[in-house]
């Protein structure tokens, strides 16, 4: 991959200085000493401080929301299942009409199966 060292790598505020990270706001390179540490991620010291904070503290309320229950992942190995089961029989009793559209069809089902099977999989990481 071709990366254009001077931007990517160099402190956007000390253009001769090399960055360590860049800061999740705008993107800028920096230097370990325009570099602040917000959480888990860089910011433009004194600049965007304020900003990574807040975006540190949406991941984090995502990662709370997208936690699921048991019941979910059941809710979806069925649903998923059901619909897998469909798409795949569908296409492949299609194949020999519809052709490519058939194996569409049976690829789709499987993929759904293949979903089903994962959220089965983490639903037993639940007692
Ligand atoms: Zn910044
Ligand atoms: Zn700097």
């Amino acid at each position: 991959m071709q990366v254009n060292e001077r931007e990517i790598l160099n402190c956007f505020y000390h253009p001769d200085r090399p960055a360590v990270g860049l800061c999740k706001h705008c993107q800028r390179g920096l230097c370990s000493d325009c570099a602040a540490l917000v959480g888990d991620s860089l910011a433009c010291k004194g600049r965007h401080e304020e900003q990574v904070h807040a975006l540190e503290e949406m991941t984090r309320l995502n990662i709370l929301k997208s936690k699921r229950t048991r019941s979910d992942y059941l809710r979806n190995t069925i649903f998923y299942g059901t619909v897998g089961l469909l798409f795949t029989a569908f296409g492949v009793s299609q194949i020999q009409w519809l052709g490519v559209q058939g194996i569409v069809y049976a690829v789709i089902g499987l993929a759904l199966l293949y979903a089903a099977l994962a959220n089965y999989l983490e639903s037993r990481k639940y007692k």
